[in-house]
């Protein structure tokens, strides 16, 4: 299966970015249920980018507004998701679209696996203080899906971390939930990068005073982020 020509077809579907990890890059990483990745090769990672505007509406907490586009890029994630395994198998191949956002475990916050993991080990972006995935492009101004894929496909490579002495995230961050530290690939935990209960517990207190939220968002770290804010690479 053509690689470049999957991607293609990815964005035609709706995505920004497409990308492919080598699942032996995600070895031990946590799923729901355990055995989620055996049959599969690779995952096929898209990104939509989030609106500006819609993002530059963020204050120290969510908008409805932001709310609402939450909802409709994580659709048109899935959207595309499904689009893309049809087109996987009806070359042959095998394929599960994973769900933008379905939380199966809530008081861990886990769902059938981390989407940031995924687009990290398939260099959408590289994986930045807040746990966010970074892309040099959008910096965390995206949301993310996952497909499982069997087939033979060429995975693209990690990109390098370049969040370098930020600290932007850090010191915006209403909850003080992110510790400042750098990692060179990946966090072994997400306590290794956040207070994460601290994120957590601001995010549902924040929302559920909110009229017309909807859904348990907070978006301070995805504004300040200087990778996405100027759409290019922040001045030395
Ligand atoms: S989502 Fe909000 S509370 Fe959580 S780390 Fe980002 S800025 Fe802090
Ligand atoms: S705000 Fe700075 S430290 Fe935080 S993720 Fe973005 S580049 Fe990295």
């Amino acid at each position: 299966m053509d690689s470049e020509i999957l991607k293609q077809y990815a964005v035609s579907a709706g995505a920004t970015v497409a990308r492919i990890a080598d699942l032996a890059r995600l070895r031990g990483i946590e799923t729901m249920p355990p055995d989620l990745l055996d049959g599969f090769r690779y995952a096929v990672s898209l990104a939509v980018a989030l609106s500006d505007p819609i993002i530059e509406t963020i204050t120290d907490r969510p908008t409805p507004i932001y709310a609402a586009h939450y909802q409709r890029v994580n659709a048109l994630l899935d959207e595309a998701a499904l689009r893309v395994s049809r087109y996987v198998e009806e070359l042959g191949g095998r394929a599960m679209p994973l769900p933008a956002s379905q939380v199966l475990d809530v008081r861990n916050n886990m769902s059938f696996l981390s989407h940031k993991a995924v687009a990290v080990a398939a260099g959408i972006g590289w994986q930045g203080k807040s746990l966010l995935t970074v892309s040099p492009q959008y910096g965390p101004r995206i949301r993310l899906v996952s497909i499982l894929v069997d087939a033979d496909l060429t995975p693209d490579e990690p990109l390098k971390n370049r969040c370098g002495s930020c600290t932007r995230c850090t010191d915006a961050c209403p909850a003080g939930a992110i510790r400042n530290v750098n990692t060179e690939s990946h966090y072994a935990s997400r306590e290794e990068a956040l207070h994460f209960e601290r994120c957590v517990h601001h995010v549902r207190e924040v929302c559920a005073k909110m009229e017309n939220i909807g859904t348990s968002i907070c978006g301070v770290c995805i504004k300040v982020c200087p990778w996405g804010a100027k759409k290019r690479a922040p001045a030395a």
